[in-house]
């Protein structure tokens, strides 16, 4: 076959012109077009390791947010995936922001489109300087949790909304926080206290479980936390209006998580005919929207007893691959995910008999650090050679926005396509979203 110019094949949409083209399509398609262009650049030792994002998915997570909890607003977690289309879609759809630092805050309005007050600050330990370019940029909403950050935010924005965030139970949680943010109940009254003293607006109560929850059991405890948090409220004075509960929302619990969230919430605040309550779910919508394509770029056999021996349980090859743990597998360290490959191609076919006898094997990253291993044990095709091509599913949170250069390395890139869910919604709703920023931009001019 004529190679494909995976760049330049007539499927492609600038809906956004400063942006990469949007493609149509099942994802699965672009990873084999993109490998196909990889082969196509003529230097079959350095293809480039790539994402394939799917932005339907990111549209098929937000109407299952919606059908399951439809009574809290979703605030995006950005920290999780600052990509320019998922932000674009997530802002045409309607959603909030989470925003942690100035450079967040600035990616969400250089947007275009989207009001200040639908970003909250959530980082309750900021910079003085970060406090005052809130004030300037008109981000009112910010969370805190101990005395310093009310005197920062009496100087340097006192027209905030704050929201106090308080400890809640994090240990069934892959990310634990609380063991570097949120206020114990017991400090609470001292904390409302000293923001009333300072003429400091509280306008409500958030947590976060921690971050990727595999016990969602775990909001019932802390909803009943902000309850006791919202009482000590309007013991200080204050009657709040806003309820946070957070991220952690993990897509194979999210259904329970949101039966257990919405039971609490009715027990807890049956009569809440003001109260506005927002999440900020991060991992839960991009996790499975991106896939990322590696490159073998080199095999050996261990020289170990072991491997020569051929003992089942150890590695009897390592596969090196163009993506580690400094770049996209960030994760493995800081996220604390473990990450399974599947095969895209073998021996330079995307036809993968079936029955291949399979053999463990350890994959590694491109750099010259040892800690580079993406995966200590996996079950791989005997058939894989240097040149083929490795999938890892499940690879859009917490990966593309802390990958590193170290060594030299690229970050990998991002193809786009609108995937095979709703795709033409997804365009649709993509392309209007385009259509009214010019229509406020042109209207500013
Ligand atoms: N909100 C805050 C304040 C966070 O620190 C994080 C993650 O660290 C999130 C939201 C997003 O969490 P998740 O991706 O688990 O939904």
């Amino acid at each position: 076959d004529p190679p494909l110019d995976f760049y330049d094949d007539g499927l492609n949409e600038s809906i956004f012109p400063d942006l990469p083209p949007l493609r149509h399509g099942h994802p699965d398609v672009h990873l084999r077009d993109g490998i196909l262009a990889g082969h196509a650049l003529a230097d079959p030792d350095a293809e480039p390791a790539f994402f394939v994002a799917d932005l339907s998915q990111v549209y098929a997570q937000h109407l299952r947010w919606r059908a399951c909890l439809p009574q809290i607003q979703p605030f995006y977690a950005v920290k999780c995936n600052p990509d320019p289309y998922v932000l674009r879609l997530l802002a045409a759809l309607g959603t909030g922001f989470d925003c942690a630092s100035n450079g967040e805050i600035s990616q969400v309005l250089a947007v275009g489109g989207i009001d200040p007050s639908r970003i909250i600050f959530a980082n309750p330990c900021k910079a003085v300087s970060f406090v005052r370019n809130a004030a300037r940029q008109r981000v009112d909403l910010m969370t805190f949790d101990n005395a310093d950050e009310l005197y920062k935010i009496a100087r340097a924005h006192p027209r905030a909304q704050l929201v106090i965030r308080i400890l809640t139970d994090d240990t069934k949680s892959l990310c634990q926080l609380g063991i570097k943010f949120g206020a114990p109940l017991a400090t609470v009254p001292g904390l409302l206290a000293k923001a009333s003293e300072l003429g400091l607006a509280v306008v409500g109560v958030s947590f976060h479980v921690g971050s990727g929850c595999y016990d969602p059991s775990v909001y019932t405890d802390a909803i009943a936390r902000a309850r006791m948090a919202f009482d000590m409220g309007a013991d200080a004075g204050y009657r709040f209006t806003l309820l946070d509960v957070g991220g952690g929302f993990e897509d194979t619990h999210f259904e329970q998580a949101a039966s257990f969230l919405s039971d609490a919430i009715d027990m807890h605040f049956p009569d809440r005919g003001e109260i506005k309550i927002i999440a900020e779910p991060g991992r839960f919508y991009v996790s499975k929207a991106f896939n990322l394509a590696t490159n073998i770029i080199a095999r050996r056999a261990p020289l170990t007893d072991a491997a020569v021996d051929g003992a089942a349980d150890q590695p009897a090859v390592m596969y090196y691959i163009n993506d580690g743990v400094y770049g996209a597998f960030n994760c493995i360290l800081f996220d604390h995910q473990v990450v399974h490959p599947y095969v895209l191609s073998m021996g330079g076919s995307f036809h993968i008999a079936a029955g291949e006898p399979l053999h463990t094997s350890s994959v590694w990253g491109p750099t010259c650090d040892s800690i580079d291993c993406v995966c200590p044990m996996a079950q791989l095709p005997r058939a894989l050679r240097v040149g083929d091509w490795l999938g890892f599913p499940n690879m859009g949170a917490y990966t593309v926005c802390a990958a590193s250069m170290f060594n030299g390395f690229q970050v990998s890139k991002v193809v786009y396509t609108t995937g095979s869910f709703r795709a033409a919604e997804v365009r649709g709703i993509l392309a209007k979203f385009a259509e009214d920023i010019r229509v406020l931009e042109a209207r500013d001019v």
